[in-house]
């Protein structure tokens, strides 16, 4: 031996993360919405503060943090059923529905199993899949930005566990019909668990979508999510809910990170459902604004689907979309891009449209 050879530090073998991990992508964090002249439209959240009542509710239960929260959340999961009139033990709560959802992926697929989605949809469908050691199975949207459900019934597999509808979709707004789910229903078969994702359910217009819950009881292998970040304001709480058949929403229940639903959140979703009216109010008004700037981009000239939840949708090519990312940046307004597909704008307060309106117009086609 050399004694270079000697002098050569020993080769250092670091812990590794499995190969699921590292093809992760990593979190970037978006610009921090500090500036009152920033506008926060890219995440969906609701402009509004949380309900008083689920602000009084975090209050008095703040005083409490030295003890654990009910792990089963009884009082959440009998508030929940009593919302949907069916019974706790169809009830499973978890940290945001994207909590949920790791419960439901962790809970069904083994390594190597498959669980297929549109795409684009949400984000969190393919990290959540891959990190189960499952494979995601992307479909493409339609020409109308909708899920291609013939597609997704064809790609079914005998290795197919789980299938994921997201209706209205994020990012593009386009839900899909109760018919069209049923037919999709029918032939699917029934030991796969199809999953109706509806955070975004309260803004959508009746009939738009699906009767989700009829679905529900006529169909056994159907699991809705819900969720209180959007509509109801407690996107910073961390609590969302899946509604299934008692054996599986059992299977969710201890699939579950224990205590992973504060007591905080808890009480404040118990809260919420209480003041429904109050939300219901707000959501309409962000339902009347999303109808005004619809009308006016596409008065503008730009061609949208129309949009079912609390956000717009617009397509673009890199050319376009390199152009808008720069004039938002530059005019404070937080949005979300999509590499290769366009542009998602959360529809806030009647201020911040206008900015979103005055920026499109220099813009449009
Ligand atoms: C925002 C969103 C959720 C909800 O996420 P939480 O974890 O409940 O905050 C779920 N699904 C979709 C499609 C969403 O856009």
């Amino acid at each position: 031996m050399t004694a270079e050879q000697l002098l050569a530090a020993p080769a250092t073998v670091l812990p590794a993360l499995r190969g699921a991990v590292t093809g992760l992508p990593s979190y970037v964090p978006g610009r921090r919405s500090a500036g009152a002249d920033i506008a926060a439209l890219a995440s969906n959240e609701s402009h509004y503060e949380p309900l008083p009542a689920a602000i009084t509710a975090v209050a008095e239960a703040a005083g409490k943090m030295n003890r654990y929260p009910d792990m089963a959340a009884v009082e959440l999961r009998e508030r929940i059923a009593r919302h949907l009139g069916v019974t706790p033990n169809e009830v499973a709560v978890g940290p945001g529905s994207v909590g949920v959802l790791q419960q439901i992926i962790t809970g069904l697929c083994d390594a190597g199993d498959e669980v297929i989605f549109a795409w684009r949809s949400f984000e969190a469908y393919p990290i959540l899949v891959e990190l189960a050691g499952a494979r995601p199975v992307r479909i493409p949207l339609d020409h109308l930005e909708g899920h291609d459900l013939s597609a997704m019934a064809a790609a079914v597999t005998e290795r197919t566990k789980v299938i994921l509808l997201c209706t209205p979709n994020n990012p593009t707004g386009v839900p899909i019909s109760h018919d069209r789910i049923e037919a999709f229903l029918r032939a699917v078969r029934s030991d796969i668990l199809v999953v109706i994702d509806e955070a975004y359910v309260e803004y959508a217009e009746a009939g738009s979508g699906p009767d989700s819950l009829a679905l529900y009881r006529q169909y056994p292998n159907v699991c809705i999510l819900r969720t209180f970040s959007k509509a109801y304001g407690l996107a910073g709480l961390r609590v969302g809910y899946a509604l299934a058949a008692p054996a599986i929403a059992e299977g969710l229940r201890r699939t579950a990170l224990p205590f992973a639903v504060s007591a905080l959140a808890q009480k404040a979703a118990v809260a919420s459902l209480d003041a429904g009216e109050e939300m219901a109010e707000r959501v309409a008004a962000v339902k009347q604004e999303r109808v005004r700037i619809a009308a006016e981009l596409e008065a503008q000239g730009w061609k949208l689907q129309p949009s079912q939840g609390n956000f717009l949708w617009i397509r673009a090519d890199e050319v376009l979309l390199a152009t808008l990312v720069e004039a938002f940046n530059v005019a404070g307004i937080m949005v979300r891009a999509y590499q290769g597909d366009g542009v998602r704008i959360t529809v806030a307060d009647p201020t911040s449209n206008d900015r979103v309106l005055r920026l499109l117009e220099a813009h449009a086609a």
